[in-house]
């Protein structure tokens, strides 16, 4: 998204920072994925000083890498923590996330991971229904506590995204509509255990301008007047993630350009701004490293067969995503339209398709590309793979933060009866 990138050619083959990533598959063989450390802190900082004039604070969406090392490395730098589960919420803790930086987002929160999240003294609750309300309601009054919430409202713009990750639009399950909005805040305004502090809308990912950004916030600030007119003050506007990345060709804007837009919006308010950046802080600062099992070709096709498949990266399979699929050591020669697939039974199995590719012999090591967010995070056991490793670059050095599944790991908690 800005200007470092780590991951560049030097004598034809690929390096992360100064570690050639040949050097990393000798030693902990394929696949894995693989992080640079200078860019997690690039990015972080870049998007850290666009907010500099305002009051904010960055609560990275552990959704889109929850490792423990990535969440260390933020949360020291300063970064909050948008969590989505009660699980996340126990990474965001164990990686030493202060929990009053914690926001918590979700349609389905159950009672207890309401329970665990007031009483690990979270900073807010993004509330997504009038049920969920009540259920916070009694839970906090049942632990004689106050919680604090901010409502998520779906302002119905089109974020002119991938209808998947598409979140702001009347249509999808997100937030209260604005219609209800004003009756949900003065009935929580009116419960001695809720404090009410903010308003949330988080409207999609991988957004590629900032208009549906500025278009949300136009059409909350009303309800802001309103809200304020009746006496309830809110501290908090948290305009959640969302901010795309350079896959291909895409032209986002930078962090500097977002902030800009999002800022010229809300100058003359007084309120802290929470952000939400998953993809943008991670998604290019890691690559998924894997190895070509075996070349095929027919009359109709040519195939490369990777030792990755779309349990291991399931972006490909799930969008249509578009990956860069790079050759460790670069090739001279023609190229040709190559099939990438995976060892997985299933025909969706492909990281790219018709491809233009050198031709490579077995043992090659290839990289995808742009694979730091929602890479590992959504990877699976599917075929009994068991998980890759999660490798992590600082410099000259590199260090294994989460170890490959083993088979033994595949049947943990299984009985035979
Ligand atoms: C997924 C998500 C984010 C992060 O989105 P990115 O596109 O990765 O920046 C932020 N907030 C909420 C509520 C989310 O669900």
């Amino acid at each position: 998204m800005n200007g470092y990138n780590p991951f560049i050619f030097k004598d034809r083959e690929l390096y992360c920072e100064e570690v050639p990533v040949r050097e990393i598959a000798r030693e902990i063989e394929t696949p894995f994925y693989l992080y640079s450390s200078t860019t997690l802190e690039d990015h972080f900082r870049s998007f850290d000083k666009a907010f500099h004039s305002c009051p904010h604070l960055i609560c990275f969406a552990v959704k889109a890498n929850s490792n423990l090392a990535v969440l260390n490395l933020l949360g020291k730098m300063g970064a909050g923590a948008d969590i989505v589960s009660g699980g996340e919420l126990y990474r965001a803790l164990r990686a030493g996330i202060p929990a009053d930086r914690i926001v918590y987002s979700g349609v389905g929160k159950t009672e207890k991971e309401i329970q665990e999240a007031i009483e690990a003294g979270i900073l807010m609750f993004n509330v997504e229904s009038m049920e969920e309300l009540e259920a916070i309601s009694r839970q906090a009054r049942r632990l004689r506590c106050r919680a604090r919430i901010s409502f998520r409202i779906n302002p119905d713009v089109d974020p002119k995204t991938h209808p998947y990750i598409s979140t702001g639009l009347k249509e999808n399950k997100f937030g209260l509509p604005m219609s209800q909005a004003f009756r949900a805040y003065s009935t929580a305004s009116s419960r001695e255990e809720l404090e009410v502090v903010g308003v949330d809308f988080h409207i999609g990912s991988q957004l590629t301008q900032v208009e549906p950004f500025v278009d949300a916030i136009k059409k909350i600030r009303p309800l802001l007047q309103d809200l304020e007119s009746s006496g309830i003050g809110l501290k908090f506007i948290d305009v959640g993630g969302g901010l795309g990345i350079r896959y291909r060709d895409e032209s986002p804007p930078g962090p500097d350009a977002y902030a800009r837009a999002l800022l010229s919006e809300v100058k003359d308010l007084p309120h802290t701004l929470i952000l939400e950046p998953g993809r943008s802080i991670v998604g290019n600062a890691g690559i998924l490293v894997t190895k070509l099992l075996y070349t095929k070709e027919t009359k109709a096709k040519k195939f490369y067969i990777i030792d990755a498949a779309m349990n291991d990266l399931a972006r490909p399979s799930l969008y249509q995503a578009y990956h860069e699929i790079l050759p460790v050591v670069e090739a001279d020669g023609p190229v040709y339209p190559t099939d990438i697939v995976g060892p997985v039974c299933e025909t969706g199995d492909f990281f790219a398709r018709e491809r233009p590719m050198p031709c490579l012999n077995r043992g090659s090591l290839i990289a995808a590309m742009s694979a730091g967010a929602y890479g590992f995070t959504m990877s699976s056991n599917y075929n009994s793979r068991p998980r890759v490793a999660e490798v992590m670059v600082r410099g000259s050095q590199f260090a294994i933060i989460r170890r490959r599944e083993t088979y033994a790991d595949l049947v943990r908690g299984e009985e035979i009866w």
